[in-house]
This record gives C-alpha cells, structure tokens and sequence, in this order.
C-alpha cells in the first residue's frame, strides 16, 4: 500500500461527446464534489470532450488527464481499449478517430434495418438525436431510443433483450484492429490500457493469447476495478494483472446518473498489491 492507492482517481468516464448524458464540464463538476484526485475523460473513439474538461479543471484541485476509450476487434471481439494521457491535439489521431465515427454511422443505419426488418419499429431518427448530432451515435443511444419507444422499461432489459449478438438490431461490425489501435495510442504518446476485461468472456486461452499479443504490442494496463467488474473479476484480475506484471487501473465508466452502476470517483479503490498506472504520472505532480 502506498500514498498513491490512497488517491481517489478515476481513469474511464464518459459525456455527452460519446454515449454520456452529461457534458463534459458536468462530468468534471461531478468529479470534483465527489473529492477525485486524478480524472480521465474517456469518450468512445472521440476526443471532442477533452479541451471542455481540460479548461473547466485548470486552476481547480484536481489533476486532469485527456483520454479515450477506443473500440477494435481482436479475434472477431471487441475489445475497448482506454488510451490515457493522449496528446489532445494529435492530428492523426484525431482523423483515425473521425473514420471511427463515420463506420458507426454506417453501422446505426443496418442496426435500424435489422430493428425493422424484425419488426420492430425504426429508432434511428431518436438515436441520433439521443446522440446529439455528434458522429458517435452507438447502442447506448438506440437503447435510449428503445426505451423511450417504451419498447424496454431500462438499459438492463435492452442489453438482454436487444442490441446483443443473436438479438434484435445487432451488427457484427468490424472496428479497427487492435494493432492499429496500439499504433495510433503509443504515437500520441498514451497508455493502453484494456478496459473491463472480464466483459469480453475470454476462456483462459483466448485471455493468455490477448494479453499476451497486448503487451507485445505496448500495452501496459488493465482496468482491474471498474463499473462492469464484480467482486470476483477484481480478484481474478489482481491475479492476471500481477502475473502478466501489467499496471492496474481504476475507472467508474461513469455515463449517466441513473444508468451507470458508481458514480464518478466511485468505482472501488485498486487492490493494495497492485501497481497504479497513475504513478507514471507522479513525477508531473505532486498529487
Ligand atoms: P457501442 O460502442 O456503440 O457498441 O456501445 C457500447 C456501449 O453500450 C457501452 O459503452 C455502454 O454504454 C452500452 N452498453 C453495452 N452493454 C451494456 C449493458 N449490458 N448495460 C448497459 N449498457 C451497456
Ligand atoms: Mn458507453
Ligand atoms: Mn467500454
Ligand atoms: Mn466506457
């Protein structure tokens, strides 16, 4: 246990520039009541949100680090990877990132076709507009659009009922590879860092083979305590974390206050014998 597990830090929330319901100034407002001391922006495939948080953190007591949650496939999964402490104003990451926006346009489109041609009303229109014009329209805003065309009563029944492979308004979509992905992150000068690993249902093997491909690739984390994350996966992923010798992350993936599980700040503390990523980032600051 050292000073820096006692941090109240949070490496993965999301706003209104993705699939949020908060702007990003909100989010960061939210983080500060709730006495975080480090807070990561992190946006599906855009960092839109990142100069708002940036500027609404500067001067406050609390250290700000842009990121983002970017999706690609390994293996016919998809696998979220969070890149932390990008460089915000990195032009090609910014244009690796808008393709990333027009392909989940394309994808809305056969989601709503596959909705209709079960018979299920089209909720495109209001899933755009759940996404606020921005190109980063994805499942979280049709299942608003679900439940506002009281087709659902919440986000827990959609996620069982649609929107998941063999259910209704599914696209096995093909995100970039995780390759790439690591390229475009490490360029920036981020940190990989795999998202809520326990989500994707690895077997041993096919977990063995991506970590292992991961951190050949650069990879350096994994997001041990998380929203998604039981009490189980925080202990099974202590074990691998410590055994791949990975550093372990922290983050509530926070998007809406009556959806998400914790609020910012709120996910539970990083088990003891686990290196935090965030002690990279002690020699910036003195937190
Ligand atoms: P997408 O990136 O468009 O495939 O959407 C993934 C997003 O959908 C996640 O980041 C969550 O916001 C939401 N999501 C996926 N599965 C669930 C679930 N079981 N419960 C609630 N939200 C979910
Ligand atoms: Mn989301
Ligand atoms: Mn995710
Ligand atoms: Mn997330």
């Amino acid at each position: 246990m050292t000073i820096l597990h006692d941090l109240n830090v949070d490496l993965h929330t999301h706003s209104k520039a993705s699939d949020g319901s908060l702007s990003p100034s909100e989010v960061m407002e939210r983080a500060l009541s709730n006495d975080v001391d480090i807070v990561a922006l992190t946006d599906h495939d855009t960092i839109e949100g990142v100069h708002e948080a940036m500027q609404y953190t500067e001067g406050k007591n609390i250290y700000f680090i842009p990121g983002v949650e970017i999706s690609t496939s390994w293996a016919g999964v998809c696998i979220h990877v969070l890149g932390l402490n990008i460089n915000p104003n990195d032009e090609q990451l910014k244009k690796s990132l808008s393709k990333i926006q027009d392909s989940r346009y394309t994808r809305a489109q056969l989601m709503d076709k596959d909705l209709t041609d079960k018979g299920f009303p089209s909720v495109i229109k209001d899933a755009l507009e759940f996404a606020g014009g921005t190109g980063q329209v994805g499942r979280a805003h049709f299942a608003r659009a679900l439940i506002k065309k009281e087709l659902c009563e919440d986000m827990r029944e959609v996620f069982n009922k649609f929107l998941i492979k063999g259910k209704p308004g599914f696209v096995d979509h093909q995100w970039p590879s995780l390759k790439s992905v690591m390229e475009i992150i490490k360029k920036s000068k981020g940190l990989g860092v795999i998202a809520h690993p326990a989500r994707y249902r690895l077997n041993y093997s096919m977990l063995t083979c991506l970590l292992e491909e991961f951190q050949e690739l650069g990879g350096v984390g994994l997001e041990v305590s998380t929203g998604s994350h039981s009490a189980l996966d925080i202990e099974n992923f202590k074990r691998i974390t410590n055994d791949f010798r990975f550093e372990g992350s922290r983050g509530s993936d926070f998007h809406c206050p009556n959806e998400s599980r914790y609020d910012v700040g709120k996910a539970p503390y990083l088990p003891d014998s686990l290196l935090p990523i965030w002690s990279r980032w002690k020699a910036e600051r003195v937190f």
